[in-house]
Order: C-alpha cells, then structure tokens, then sequence
C-alpha cells in the first residue's frame, strides 16, 4: 500500500469507479454545482523551496530533506489541507524530516534545535485536523520535522494490572496486532485509527469510537514519559492518586508545545465477547434528543450512544427518517448485555422511538460502520470535484443544547449561502453522550468553486466557531486546538490558566522550539 502524499490513507483505497459516480450522484441531487474532477499535482511539480538547515553530522542519518517527505508532512489532513495540497499550496514545509531511531536520538535532535533555533514539530501520523502540524509561524524560522514512526513498539505488557507500556510512534493497527496475543486491547478507536498514533493521541487528547464512560485517551493513561528541552518527565504508574495537580494532565493535550511523549504505560481490557446492537428510529428530533439523554443519564453505560439527525442518517446511513435514528450497541468481556440493551430499548420507546426489530438490529448499524470509514474518502473525493465537505465538533450541557444546534445550525446555513451563493447541506450527530451533555458533530456539504474552496470553508468555519464560542460550547471536543482553533480558545481559555501554561511553556522549553504558536502565543 501507497500513502498519499496529499489526502487520507493510502493510494490503493482512494474513491474511483462505481462509488465514485454513486458519490457525485447523490451530491447533484443535494448541492448541484460544477463537478469536474482535478488531479493531484505530482510532488516533483511543486517545486519546494531547498532546506534552510543541514544536520549535524551526528544526526544527518536520522534526517531526510526528500522532497516527497517534506511536502508529505507540511499539511495535516483536514479539509483545508487536503486541498491546498491539490492545488500545490504549499507555503510551510519543513526543511527536514528526522525520524528518531531511539530516545537518545531525540534529545540530540532537540539540542540541535535548541542551540540553533530551530522549530521542532513533534509528529505522529499527521492526522492533524486542526493545523496541528503545520509549520506556519509568525516567523519564518526554519523547521524540523520529528516523526516518530520508529518509535513503535509494546515494550511490556503488565497483564496482572492489566497495562502495557507503548512506544508513542505505534499507529493503531500494528499497537492492536502486538497486543493480540495477550488477549487484552487498548479499545482506543478514533475514526483516524489506521492513520494516527499513541502519541498523536496523548499530544490531543483524543476521542475514541466509545459513546460513554472512557471517551478520551485521558481515561486510559496509567503514566506517560515525555522528553522536554529541559529534562525527561516521567510519571509514577498508579491507578489513581491526589497527589497535587497531575503531571499526566499537563501533558495530555499538550499537543507538542511542552514536550515529546516517548511512551506511555496504558490500561488494557480484555477484548469483548457479548454484544447487542440495535437501531432506533424517531419521528421527532427533541424526542430523539430526549431519549439519547434519557439513556446517557441512566447509567447504563452503552458502548455505542450515536444520535445521526435525519439528514446525517439520510447523507452517511442511507436511512429515511423524520427526527433521527439513535444507534446503540452494548458491549462486555466478562456478561452478556442484552438486558442492557432492552432497557435502553424502553427507555426509548417511552420517548416515542421505534426499535426496528431485525434488519435495523444490524442493518442500520453496520451500513453506518462502514460508511464512518469510508467518509475520509469520500471527503477527499468531493474536494477533487469542488464541493466543501468538512466537520467540525463540540460538546455542551444538555440545558444549552437545543439553542446551541440551532444557532450553530443556522449559522452554518447563512454562511454557506453566503460563501457559495446557493443552500448547502448541515448535518448533526453526537459522537459522544455523557450524563450532563452530548458532544455534537456536525457536517457541511456544500458546492463550492474551484480555486476558492479553501476561503468558502474557512469563511463559513469562522461563522460557525463563533456561534459555538457564544453558545457555551468547547471550540472542540477532540480535534485539539493546533493553530487554526487558537483564537477561539483563546477566548474560552481562563486568564490565569494561560499566565500558567504560559510559564509552564517557558519552564520545558526555554527557547521556545518546541511546535510555536500552538496552544500559547509563541515567545
Ligand atoms: C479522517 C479523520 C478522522 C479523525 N477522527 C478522529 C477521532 O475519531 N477522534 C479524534 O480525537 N480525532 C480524530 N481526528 C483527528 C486526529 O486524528 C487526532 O487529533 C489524532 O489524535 C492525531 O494523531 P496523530 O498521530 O496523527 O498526530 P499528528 O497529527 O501527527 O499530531 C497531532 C498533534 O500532536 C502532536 N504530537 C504528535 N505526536 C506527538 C508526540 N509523540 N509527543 C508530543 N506531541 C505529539 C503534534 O505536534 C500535533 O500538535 C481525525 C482526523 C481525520 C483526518
């Protein structure tokens, strides 16, 4: 398999034939608009500008100043990355990829940069959505990419406690295959799971597939050890303490501005044996809505608790239905579930829900499953074709949830029709519930024009931030802050907190090499 230099995944899996005609199908029935397909440009085409820096001799071996690596690790893997890459865009690339072999090789590559001031990006599977990975500073300094791929192994598995320490550079599929055989799992399964890495996790703290319970990576961290400008940090391995402020919940989320994460003693579970899943449909939205609380709150802890309005179970489950479908799904190593699900099941139906008895039992589910995978794809297929197809995401109280969907909703609606000039599509789902409130996730599709997508998007991203920011959303429940959510955070951030981060900052890092402008203005 092939990864592609300028979308998601890998070249084998693009979108083609068949489904892509069915794709562009169903977009000229929804958003009609000019879809003439664009080629990616070759690397050799872009004519990157030649590295600012040299390695040392020590660690030229580690470095590589390859074109088609540079321009592979300058974007992340939004929408707005993805294309700017088909246009050749590209105004920030690192002047060199190092691939540390060891920890040792790590620390060398930060002196380096320390003593030369040179900007160090920590880089994992570059599935950044948010800029995460980009370096594009105030300055113009030059950049060293630290991918670390060859950090990929389980170096212990504990399964007493039931943990394993992990390589931060370990992507999810070769992190599962190398915990198999002790029958445990890290259960940790964003949508970006075949592309992204332990330390990617950590860096943003991300969300898995789970609904409730352990949504986070946070949730599964047992101690972390991470290498900073100014020492290695490392955590005693303990199931809980309250000992002061945690040293794991400063790195968590740290997303490279304070340190590298190296690896991390994780928590394990044995790998699930009872399911039951089933599809609910609802003719009402606040019903819906009602029922998905009801559950949440009910602690019964679903696995799966993901709410797809009518147009996200229209446009990503092919379903029709007026006020939405809530998917659930139970699961356990150690009982069977089914009691689970028949009390969620009546919890729904008090709310006026219709549990679709067979096909739906697995139909609408599974549709769903391999749609979810197929989606960064499709994304990427769409923006070959003009049309704006990007999410963003939240999470809110449930007492603020009806206006917040609203007005982000329709602030979505108005800038897409002032982007464009014509209607879009918006789409909702909850990612994940808990007992206080949901973490929605919406979807835009729209026509755009060629050339201008990436202005269309960030016009109508700026529109919808804000409504979140004013509504009492988070500006982002798992996709991190990286650059492009930093003003919004900046807002939502307390002052003190960022005087704190601030020094924190200035304390691992004293000459600032470490991803700027990430997180805290860069020094
Ligand atoms: C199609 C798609 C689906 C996605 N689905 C999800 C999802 O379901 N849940 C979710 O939470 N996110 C999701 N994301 C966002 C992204 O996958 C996550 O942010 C992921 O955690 C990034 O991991 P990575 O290894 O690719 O990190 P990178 O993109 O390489 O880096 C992300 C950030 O972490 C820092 N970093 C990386 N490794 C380290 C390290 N070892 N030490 C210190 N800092 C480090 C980087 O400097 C950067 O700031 C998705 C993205 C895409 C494109």
């Amino acid at each position: 398999m092939t990864r592609s230099w300028w979308g998601w995944g890998t070249v084998e899996e693009a979108v083609t034939g068949a489904e892509l005609e069915a794709l562009l199908g169903r977009v000229r029935m929804l958003a009609p608009g000019d879809l003439t397909g664009h080629e990616p440009p070759d690397v050799s085409a872009l004519g990157l500008p030649a590295p600012r820096v040299s390695a040392p001799t020590a660690l030229a071996d580690l470095c590589s100043a390859d074109p088609a690596d540079r321009a592979g690790h300058a974007h992340g893997k939004a929408f707005r990355d993805v294309v700017r890459n088909l246009h050749g865009e590209l105004r920030h690339v690192p002047d060199l990829v190092a691939r540390p072999r060891r920890e040792r090789d790590l620390v060398d590559l930060l002196d380096w940069c320390a003593r030369d001031g040179i900007a160090a990006i920590p880089y994992g599977g570059g599935s950044s959505v948010v800029g995460g990975i980009e370096p594009r500073f105030e300055d113009d300094r030059a950049a060293v990419t630290i991918d670390l791929g060859r950090l990929d192994r389980v170096l212990e598995i504990d399964p007493v406690s039931r943990a394993a320490r992990i390589q931060a550079g370990v992507f999810g599929p070769r992190l599962e295959d190398q915990l198999r055989p002790s029958g445990l799992t890290l259960r940790h399964f964003p949508q970006s799971f075949e592309f992204s890495t332990l330390g990617g996790w950590l860096a943003t703290r991300a969300g898995g597939h789970y609904a409730t319970l352990r949504t986070h990576i946070d949730d599964l961290v047992e101690s972390m050890r991470v290498v900073t400008p100014s020492g290695i940090n490392e955590s005693r391995r303990l199931p809980g303490s309250g000992a002061g402020p945690s040293p794991d919940r400063l790195f968590l989320g740290s997303e490279g501005a304070l340190g590298v994460i190296t690896e991390a003693w994780m928590r394990l579970q044995e790998r699930p044996r009872w399911r039951a899943t089933a599809a609910v449909h609802f003719a009402d939205h606040a019903a819906a809505v009602a029922a998905t609380r009801a559950v949440a709150q009910s602690g019964l802890h679903p696995a799966n608790c993901r709410l797809l309005d009518s147009a996200e179970a229209l446009v990503n489950a092919g379903v029709v239905v007026g006020g939405g479908v809530l998917i659930l799904g139970f699961e356990s190593a150690d009982h069977p579930v089914g009691t689970s699900l028949d009390r969620a099941e009546e919890l729904c139906r008090d709310h006026g829900g219709e549990i679709r008895a067979g096909t739906a039992r697995e139909g609408t589910s599974d549709t769903w499953r391999s749609s979810f995978l197929r989606m960064p794809y499709q994304r990427d297929a769409l923006a070959r074709h003009s049309v704006i197809a990007e999410t963003f995401e939240t999470a809110c109280t449930w007492d603020r949830y009806e206006d917040l969907h609203h007005a982000v909703t329709q602030a979505a609606r108005d800038a897409v029709r002032k982007a464009t000039g014509q209607d879009g599509v918006v789409t909702c789902r909850f990612t994940h519930v808990y007992p206080d409130g949901p973490a929605p996730y919406f979807g835009v599709y729209a026509p755009g024009r060629w050339g201008s997508t990436v202005a269309q998007w960030d016009e109508i991203k700026a529109a919808v931030s804000g409504a979140i920011t004013d509504n009492g959303g988070t500006i982002t429940h798992h996709h991190a802050v990286g650059r492009d959510h930093r003003p919004w955070y900046d807002i939502q951030r307390p002052d003190p907190f960022a005087a704190a981060l601030t020094a924190a900052k200035a304390a691992l890092d004293p000459t600032g090499i470490l991803n700027p402008g990430v997180l805290v203005p860069a020094p």
